[in-house]
């Protein structure tokens, strides 16, 4: 370890600054997003029907301040719990750096351009539509699954 390496690498995750935890999510919007499980086989599937907080033309939460409050079911992502959050994407940086490997060349922290990662096809912005609005139109999650651009399977994320 040496003074020039960028924190993520430096420091482990539960001694990094609040700001310095912050700025290591890429803004994907993946993590607020529902996925299917089938009940005999397991298998899951990921859907465009996001948590109804979403702000999908954002792409972030819209009230990221009392998130846990607006939406109980809302996971909290912390040092501690990231090993056993399996319904973060593979390209999820806390689990990228908690598994010791390196962010790819889009994330901000890289390029430098927070807008990459929505540019480059690797978020959902634009994409979702709020589980409100398919609780209220009786549509079923089924009819809005979906692999999600530069996803070559489906999510391992868990239905939330
Ligand atoms: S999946 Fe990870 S990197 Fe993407 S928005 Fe959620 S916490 Fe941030
Ligand atoms: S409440 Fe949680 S799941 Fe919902 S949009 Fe905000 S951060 Fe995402």
């Amino acid at each position: 370890m040496t003074l020039d390496q960028p924190f993520w690498i430096a420091k482990p995750l539960d001694r990094l600054s609040a700001a310095e935890w912050e700025s290591l999510c890429d803004g994907c919007g993946k993590c607020c997003t529902f996925t299917l499980e089938n009940d005999e086989t397991g298998e899951r599937f990921a859907t465009r029907v996001a948590c109804r907080l979403f702000d999908s033309d954002a792409c972030g939460c819209g009230d990221y301040a009392n998130r846990f409050n607006r939406v109980p079911t809302c996971i909290k992502i912390t040092a501690d719990t990231i090993a056993t959050l399996d319904f973060l994407p593979d390209t999820c940086a806390y689990r990228l750096v908690a598994a010791g490997k390196p962010l790819p060349d889009w994330h901000h922290l890289i390029s430098g351009d927070r807008a990459a990662v929505h540019r480059l096809g690797w978020s959902v912005q634009g994409r979702t539509i709020s589980e409100q609005v398919v609780e209220e139109s009786g549509v079923d999650y089924e009819d809005y699954i979906v692999v999600w651009p530069r996803e070559k399977r489906p999510s391992r994320r868990r239905a939330r």
